[in-house]
């Protein structure tokens, strides 16, 4: 079983004004076949969470552990974080003008299985995500999130979710902009692969919506860089209807 281990996490992120303290110590542990979500107000630091786990140089770990099986996460490079399982998909993808999304889903599979998938399998795999996320297969000869509406950025990430397969796959809005139909498919595709049994999910939202979709086993509430309430699938439905504004204005 896979285990993924945040432990007193302190990250200041580097602006002009010199470093600020964003996380102030945050535990968590995710383990394989549990989906949790983060919820939180606003500038609360979920991405923050997200980008640290991911290596971005930005973000500065000043405390804490972050560790996969054991393994000392924040010693790893971004590719290293990948190979070892660890996938993360972003609030606001980055564009990669003149990569295509083919040869993008390509080179990371075979950086994170260290061999170049065969032909033959892989077209199909590829088609096949494609087709479940409601794809075009002519989307796979775009430029990586070039021009790509909100859903079809979101719908993206989980066609690399489902190819990838990774242990552990934290997902920061991956609700954000999305219509209801999409959000039902972006959702079916990150259940099929929680399906699979022994993936972790970490869940980033701000909204309630897709969690009536996606149904996690814990819920945390982030507030000011830290975990104000700990709960299961009712903290939710409790959010719903009061909102942040307790926990803010505590
Ligand atoms: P959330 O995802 O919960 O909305 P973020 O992690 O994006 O919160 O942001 C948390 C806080 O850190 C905010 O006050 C935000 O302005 C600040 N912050 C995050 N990233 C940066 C950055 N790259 N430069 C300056 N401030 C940042
Ligand atoms: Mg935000
Ligand atoms: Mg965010």
């Amino acid at each position: 079983m896979s285990t993924l281990e945040i432990k007193n996490l302190q990250v200041s992120v580097d602006t002009e004004d010199g470093p600020k303290e964003i996380l102030k110590g945050v535990d968590l542990t995710i383990r394989g076949g549990e989906t949790h979500a983060i919820m939180g107000p606003n500038g609360s630091g979920k991405s923050t969470l997200a980008y640290s786990i991911a290596g971005h140089p930005k973000y500065q770990v000043t405390g804490g552990t972050v560790t996969l099986d054991g393994a000392d996460v924040l010693a790893m490079t971004v590719d290293e974080r990948a190979r070892a399982g660890l996938f993360l998909a972003m609030q606001y993808p980055v564009e990669v003008p003149g990569v295509s999304v083919a040869n993008f889903l390509r080179t990371a599979k075979t950086a994170i299985d260290g061999e170049a998938p065969k032909l033959r399998t892989w077209v199909k795999d590829v088609n096949g995500a494609m087709e479940q996320m409601k794809l075009d297969a002519s989307f796979s000869q775009r430029s990586v999130n070039e021009g790509f509406s909100g859903g079809e950025k979101k719908r993206h990430e989980i066609v690399q979710l489902e190819l990838l397969n990774p242990k552990v796959a934290v997902l920061d809005e991956t609700d954000s902009g999305l219509d209801i139909d999409a959000l039902k498919i972006v959702s079916e595709g990150v259940n099929r692969y929680v399906e699979q049994g022994d993936r972790g999910v970490l869940l980033i939202t701000h909204y309630t919506r897709i969690l009536r979709y996606i149904k996690p086993d814990f819920v945390h509430v982030f507030v000011d860089g830290r975990i104000a309430e700990e709960g299961g699938p009712e903290l939710a439905e409790q959010l719903e209807a009061e909102g942040y504004e307790r926990y803010v204005n505590a």
